[in-house]
């Protein structure tokens, strides 16, 4: 059995004010923590030291949302590619993440489903991957974004079965003001698969009745979804202020302003905001314009950080989980000690991983990220084994 000691990590774990501590993990679980420096009969009765230099010891991040990264989409359907993604998220501090679809045919998401499943239990040098997040096709055109209007329809419960039957599903978007949707949301809640409502042009009392079909969660708060007015709240009006929804968030600054990220905050706390990337296939590119196969061009701009389609719709972002939760933090006017749940523990709840992963407590597996003052990630590690060192 494999032993690593961390010493003189500040670390965060539920409950308690961080600390300045030390940190055992043994073979891939956390083994025992605790303050000041580790006992003595511990520190000569292991494998590997490492000094944390003071830096913030987190759990892993956790992204529930993102398509892909340096010219790769989880609708390529390549395992290579999920590979290449998975490898980059590690980089920023991801320990877990969904693949996840974008609205197209029944065959193409069917092939995207299996090909992400082939990863599920799969470790190494990359983020885990516990299955995949449906983004769509249940939406409302009129709330498309940067999704393919041509392949958005209402929900039948054989595509649902087919979806079901081609892998492991941990989380589905859907537009909840279609009934068709919501006998879909049924099914899926019924498998114990997260629901989140979006791209959707829904009411007030349209969210309010989607709880009753399993809906827990918002898909990117105020993006693809009928906005906040006092005399109808609309979809984000809804997930602000009915406890019962957490909202993702897409903490890059051009999603969402300061202010709302703030009032976001505000509304929903510490345990119902969920840091989403939403990255996208040029994400992790220089600036330029990028033809695709299929006659779409994606604009990556302002060094690497805004991601456009021709029409001028954003396309999904070039955002990493370190410089969310940094934005986050600032824009909440928080501190980590505050906001470090919205990129772990939150999410993992949302997908019902929490038992095994999303926070540092006893037992739990030892996913784990050092991250300095400045949120940059200086180690990631994965069920104990460091997957990413950077001096
Ligand atoms: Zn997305």
């Amino acid at each position: 059995m494999s032993k690593t000691l961390i010493q003189n990590a500040r670390i965060f774990t539920p409950g308690v004010p961080s600390f300045l501590g030390w940190l055992l993990a043994e073979d891939v679980k956390i083994a025992d923590f605790g303050e000041n420096s580790a006992p003595e009969t511990l520190c000569n009765n292991v494998d590997e030291v490492i000094n944390a230099k003071r830096q913030n010891l987190l759990p892993g991040f956790i992204d529930i949302h993102t398509h892909g990264c340096l010219g790769c989409c989880t609708m390529d359907a390549d395992p290579e590619k999920i590979l290449k993604i998975a490898s980059f998220h590690v980089t920023h501090g991801v320990t877990t993440y969904l693949p996840t679809t974008m609205t197209d045919t029944t065959e193409v998401t069917v092939r995207a489903i299996r090909c992400v499943t082939e990863f599920v239990g799969k470790r190494g040098n990359f983020a885990k991957i516990p299955g995949v997040h449906l983004e769509g096709p249940f939406f409302n055109a009129a709330k498309c974004g940067a999704q393919d209007t041509a392949n958005i329809r209402r929900a039948t419960i054989e595509e649902c079965k087919t979806f079901l039957n081609a892998g492991v599903i941990k989380r589905i978007a859907i537009a909840p003001e279609f009934p068709e949707n919501l006998k879909a949301a049924d099914l899926f809640k019924d498998e114990g698969i997260s629901i989140s409502a979006g791209h959707t042009n829904a009411v007030y009392a349209d969210m309010a009745e989607a709880l009753n079909h399993g809906f827990r969660s918002v898909t990117h708060l105020y993006n693809g979804m009928s906005s906040f007015t006092h005399r109808e709240p609309g979809a984000a009006g809804a997930a602000l202020s009915l406890d019962e929804y957490s909202c993702e968030i897409i903490c890059d600054n051009i999603h969402s302003h300061p202010a709302a990220q703030n009032i976001a905050w505000r509304c929903k706390g510490a345990e119902k905001i969920v840091l989403i990337t939403d990255m996208i296939r040029p994400s992790g590119l220089p600036d330029g314009h990028y033809p695709q196969a299929d006659g779409s061009e994606f604009i990556v701009s302002h060094n690497g950080t805004e991601l456009r389609i021709p029409s001028g719709a954003l396309a999904g972002s070039a955002l990493t989980m370190e410089r969310g939760l940094k934005n986050f933090t600032a824009n909440a006017h928080a501190s980590l000690e505050e906001t470090w749940r919205c990129s772990s523990l939150n999410a993992a709840k949302l997908i019902g991983i929490d038992h095994e992963t999303g926070s540092i407590e006893k037992g739990k597996l030892a996913d784990i990220i050092l991250l300095d003052d400045d949120f940059n990630v200086k180690r990631t590690i994965i069920e104990g084994q460091t997957v990413y060192i950077q001096d």
